[in-house]
Order: structure tokens, then sequence, then C-alpha cells
């Protein structure tokens, strides 16, 4: 049995291997570009964030603005996730091509917006283990508790969330594609003081850009400010090089990270 977990693991990709090696014990967080982020709490489950892994971008929008940048690392069938959340329906965060795929094995639950049942219904994936979630609603799933919030993403995905999610006595705060919206200061911190902020700078499609997304991080005063969005399409845009030059100028007491497509942090 050794030797074939072995043969397997040499075919599959590294980040995978990463990924289900990672050591037990430990609440792990993983980057895999864009918007998409794997948590891994300490007794081992998996959450998966919007994960882009396939080219269905370039191939639905037809031109080379959506052409991947950045490698695939992870195929959708090495890894069976405990639960998935799709923030809104764009193939950015809710991938028509990997779908079928990660939700093709009898464990995974998805926790996806209203708009995302289109797609799902066209693809005959398994209703009994999908969730449909809206700001305000709270859901356990295994070690994590997911508080759905608000998101501003305007008209392109009315239907979009954002999530507080809470994992091995951390609060990560996911904002989802939106707009700087300093109103929902509240509601940001409603479930208390945040560990980490992860938000997008790319300033595009009605996204927080660098500034709009150093200033939310200046308001909400989480321990680490995770910037993301950027990087993968030429047509998203976002600086993280900017990000890191306001951060340092107008919030230098505000510990922020870059992270890297395949990296891991310990929480
Ligand atoms: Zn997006």
């Amino acid at each position: 049995m050794q030797v074939e977990s072995s043969i397997i693991m040499f075919f599959m990709n590294y980040f995978a291997v990463n990924l289900l090696s990672a050591q037990v014990g430990l609440t792990q967080l993983f980057y895999l570009g864009q918007a998409g982020f794997i948590i891994k709490s300490r007794s081992g489950q998996t959450l998966a964030i919007d994960l882009y892994l396939s080219d269905c971008g370039e191939r639905i929008e037809g031109h080379i603005g959506f052409k991947r940048l950045l490698p695939k690392i992870l195929s959708p069938l090495e890894v069976v996730f405990d639960y998935i959340i799709a923030t809104h329906p764009h193939f950015d965060h809710y991938d028509i091509d990997s779908m079928p795929f990660l939700m093709s094995n009898p464990h995974t639950k998805l926790f996806a917006s209203a708009y995302c049942k289109i797609f799902a219904d066209e693809t005959k994936l398994d209703k009994k283990r999908i969730t449909y979630v809206k700001p305000s609603d709270t859901c356990n799933a295994g070690d994590y508790t997911l508080h759905f919030i608000n998101c501003d993403h305007g008209s392109l995905a009315p239907d979009a969330v954002g999530v507080i999610i809470e994992i091995d006595g951390k609060r990560i705060l996911v904002t989802g594609d939106t707009c700087l919206r300093l109103d929902w200061k509240y509601e940001y911190l409603s479930k208390g003081t945040i560990d980490i902020m992860i938000a997008p700078i790319n300033g595009a499609y009605g996204n927080l850009n660098e500034e709009e997304c150093a200033e939310l991080s200046g308001v909400l005063q989480p321990k680490l400010t995770i910037p993301c969005h950027f990087g993968l399409f030429a047509t998203h845009k976002g600086l993280p090089g900017l990000f890191m030059e306001l951060m340092n100028k107008k919030y230098p007491d505000n510990n922020y990270y870059l992270m890297t497509m395949g990296e891991s942090i310990i929480i």
C-alpha cells in the first residue's frame, strides 16, 4: 500500500501533495491565485474558497485578456474537499469547468450564492450537497462556522456574498468581490475582531482597488491583511507593489502579507 500511494503521489501536482500531506494539528491557509484559497483545519478538514482551476474564462470570454497568466497547480480531481464556497457565479469564483469534477465524489458539500444554482442545475450537481446562501446566513460545516455577509459587486452579481469564517479559534474575513463599503464596518466586525482579512485589490469590475483595500484594512484593523485578485488575467489589473507602498505609507502598523500562488502559511 505504501508503494502504491507513493506512485500515485508521484503523478500528482506538487501543490496537491503539499495540501494532502500538510501536518495535522495546525491551521493552514493555502493560496491558489486570483481569489482562490484553501483552509486546512487542525483536524485536517479542508475548505476551498473561490477556486479557479481551469481555462474556462478564456473560453467563455473569447479573448486574450482572460487567458491565465499563472499556471494550473491543482487538478479538480486531485483533492476531495470537505467543503467548497463559491461567493458568486462569475467564472473565476464558480469555475464551471471544474465544479462538476470537484463535486463528482459523494462527500463534498458546496455553499454557493443564489445564482450559482443556474450552473449547478445545468451540470446536474447533487442538490442534496448544495446550500445556497445569502447575507446573514450562518452555516455549520464541520470544524468551520461560516457567517455569510453582504458583498457589493453591483449589478454584475447582485447575489454575491462575503463570508466570515471561524476556524480553530481564528476569524477570517473574506470580503468577496466588492467595492468599498465602510458603512458595513460593523457587519464586518459583527463576530469580533478579525485575525485575517482577505480582499481584492484589482479595482476592476467594481472591486476594491489597492488604495481601497488598504483603507478597509485601516478601518477594520485585522491582525493580518492578505490582498488577492491580481496577476491572473490582464484585464483584471491589480498591483501588489502599489498595495504594499500604500500600506507602508498610510498604515505602517497594519501587518499585511503577499501570498504567492501555491504558498501556504500557518495561521
Ligand atoms: Zn472575481
